[in-house]
């Protein structure tokens, strides 16, 4: 099987994923396979012996679901919204997500917290969590990751004010480099009233961490 890897084999080798993982398209299966066997080469590993022979098809198939988002938009969630006269807070608090630092390709994984004050537009609460999917699906910055999600709200919303926090525990920091286990990285973009209003801002933070402090 993986030596037919070399020769075009990328989209049958995604049929026969063991994982059961439909192929993804827009993503060069091959290429990153014979990336992948470089790199075990490079390492001073046999990327023949049996454990590894089907490593960097997989790898493949795993990059392609771990980047998806790159050929998603977005804004197809956002734009679901329907009118609604309600003027209070909508805040989805602990919506789990994982990602990948760009700098060094590992993980991070954590939990977002999206809060918003519509503005006669009310979005359905799993269509944040699908926006989350698709940003996080990219390789990211945290700190990007957070500001996108919350413009993404302004503009299609058009949000008089969103406040996204997200805490996340980056295993760049924890299995590698400082390796500082258990630290957790938290950013914050607030927008509108929730930037410029501080009882507002307040008012968001306590809901979104509760008795958490
Ligand atoms: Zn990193």
């Amino acid at each position: 099987m993986p030596q037919k890897l070399e020769s075009g084999f990328g989209s049958l080798a995604a049929e026969l994923d063991d994982d059961g993982l439909p192929p993804i398209g827009h993503v060069d299966h091959d290429r990153i396979a014979r990336a992948v066997r470089e790199i075990l080469l490079a390492v001073g590993e046999d990327p023949d012996r049996e454990g590894l022979l089907e490593t960097p098809a997989r790898v493949a198939r795993m990059y392609a679901e771990l980047f998806s988002g790159l050929h998603e938009d977005p804004r197809q969630h956002l734009r679901k919204f329907f009118t609604e006269k309600y003027d209070e807070v909508v805040l989805v608090r602990d919506i789990s997500f994982n990602s990948m630092c760009e700098h060094h390709l590992l993980p991070f994984m954590g939990t977002a917290h999206i809060g918003y004050l519509p503005n006669g537009r009310v979005i359905g609460l799993s269509k944040l969590a699908r926006v989350i999917e698709v940003v996080s699906k990219r390789p990211q910055v945290q700190e990007r990751m957070t500001e996108t999600i919350a413009d993404l709200l302004v503009s299609e919303l058009e949000a008089k004010g969103v406040a996204v926090v997200i805490e996340a525990a980056h295993s760049c920091m924890t299995i590698r480099g400082v390796r500082k286990p258990g630290s957790i990285c938290v950013t914050s973009a607030m927008r509108g009233i929730f930037r410029s209003n501080l009882s507002s801002r307040s008012e968001i933070m306590t809901l979104i961490y509760g008795d958490r402090r």
